[in-house]
């Protein structure tokens, strides 16, 4: 379902199975946020090491097994992994010889955070229709 109006915007990541990556920033107009979805096929890596200027990232391993290199350690990761990286680590990932792996990729500005959940959330008084 494809969907957007004032205050949100609906789209669908299924081609990723084609593409091993799909970014999220242009199609959700995300203003705060990068958010990539990919999936490694078995065997198959990053061919290079890279950091970042501001952005920390967040990896979440949905399935499969791999490994991540950050500043020289190499350590494996499997569904349920979840991985911060500040943007000055040197970070490369692959999927492991006999697994794919995929994962999301939220890439944010270090320290750019200044509130959350109860502390920025607001309750408003409209009702789905689940509720009524
Ligand atoms: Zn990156």
């Amino acid at each position: 379902m494809e969907k957007s109006a004032a205050n949100y915007t609906v789209s669908t990541c299924d081609e990723v199975n084609s593409t091993g990556r799909l970014t999220l920033n242009a199609r959700l107009s995300l203003t705060g946020s990068e958010i990539s979805i990919n999936e490694l096929p078995a065997g198959i890596g990053v061919d290079f090491v890279h950091s970042h200027k501001q952005n920390e990232e967040v990896y979440i391993i949905l399935a499969g097994e791999g490994y991540m290199f950050i500043d020289g350690d190499e350590f494996p990761v499997r569904e349920g992994s979840v991985i911060r990286v500040a943007p000055e680590g040197q970070r490369c990932i692959t999927a492991g010889k006999d697994s794919s792996l995929r994962f999301i990729c939220i890439q944010t500005q270090s320290n750019s955070l200044q509130q959350f959940t109860m502390d920025d959330g607001m309750l408003n008084d409209v009702t789905p229709s689940w509720l009524k």
